[in-house]
């Protein structure tokens, strides 16, 4: 199956380092930082959840979403009616995360405890996607969460179309965190003590697909969905370092 969401372009070939303002430079823990773009790539590909942060009505709002990526842009969509999006329709600056938990750090000292992480920060200014570009952005989210769902399932109609926000944000202003492996007090004052140490590996499973109960008899699962656990499973893979 095929996994990318989108094809091979000049963003994904392109070997610069991805750049660095006063915004997205790492102050805590800079080790931790990747400028390397295929790190951020294989991060925003492994996942389809995005926290989008913008200030509605004089309030810090956060709103979990979906989104899709294509080349160096991400789309997220949602109701027109969503009070959040509407805000957004007005190009206030935003900030998209996105975060993957590899696993729990198990520290010696609960001070030492920690996460093992892959995550992305997107700041900038979206843009309303519309006419032919709109139902491009719907099929880009559709196939980036879902991959050969929009060949299958039937594709909204105008009226459906008009009643979706999509918004378009740039992936110029970028940082990129992550953190794997052991604890970081094995060298220090405390490994002497006799208290476990080491990290819990999580992961993001898909299971068998549950039919819905009022489905007609006879339509069977479609193959693409059939393999959808399994290309899950890899593409949830924590990305090799
Ligand atoms: C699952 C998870 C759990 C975490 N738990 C904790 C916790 O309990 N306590 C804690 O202090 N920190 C935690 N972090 C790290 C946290 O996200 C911040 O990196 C950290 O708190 C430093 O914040 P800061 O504002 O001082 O960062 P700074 O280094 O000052 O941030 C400067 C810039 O660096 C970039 N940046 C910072 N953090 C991230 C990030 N995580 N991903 C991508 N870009 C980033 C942004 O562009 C930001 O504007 C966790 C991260 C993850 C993903």
């Amino acid at each position: 199956m095929e996994l990318a969401c989108a094809p091979m372009d000049a963003f994904e070939e392109g070997s610069a380092p991805l750049a660095e303002t006063d915004r997205t430079r790492l102050r805590r823990m800079p080790e931790r930082r990747s400028l390397d773009r295929s790190d951020l790539i294989a991060i925003l590909d492994a996942g389809f959840i995005c926290h989008l942060g913008m200030v509605v009505d004089g309030l810090p709002t956060v709103l979990p979403t979906t989104y899709g990526r294509a080349g160096d842009e991400l789309f997220v969509h949602g109701s027109v009616a969503s009070r959040s999006l509407r805000g957004a329709r007005e190009a206030p600056p935003v900030c998209v995360t996105v975060t993957h938990v590899d696993g729990i750090v198990l520290a010696r000292s609960v001070f030492e405890h920690s996460m093992n992480y892959r995550s992305v920060m997107v700041f900038g200014v979206p843009e309303i996607v519309s006419g032919e570009e709109k139902l491009e952005a719907l099929r880009v989210l559709t196939e980036h969460v879902v991959p050969g769902q929009w060949q299958y399932a039937r594709r909204p109609t105008s009226q459906e179309v008009a009643q979706t926000t999509v918004l378009r944000l740039p992936l110029d202003e970028v940082s990129v965190k992550i953190r794997a492996g052991a604890p970081e007090d094995g060298d220090g004052p405390d490994a002497g003590l006799d208290v476990w140490a080491g990290d819990v590996p999580l992961r993001v499973a898909a299971l068998a697909p549950v039919r819905d109960p009022t489905l007609r008899s006879g339509v069977e699962l479609a193959p693409h969905l059939e393999a959808y656990a399994t290309g899950m499973a890899a593409r949830l893979e924590p990305y090799a370092r």
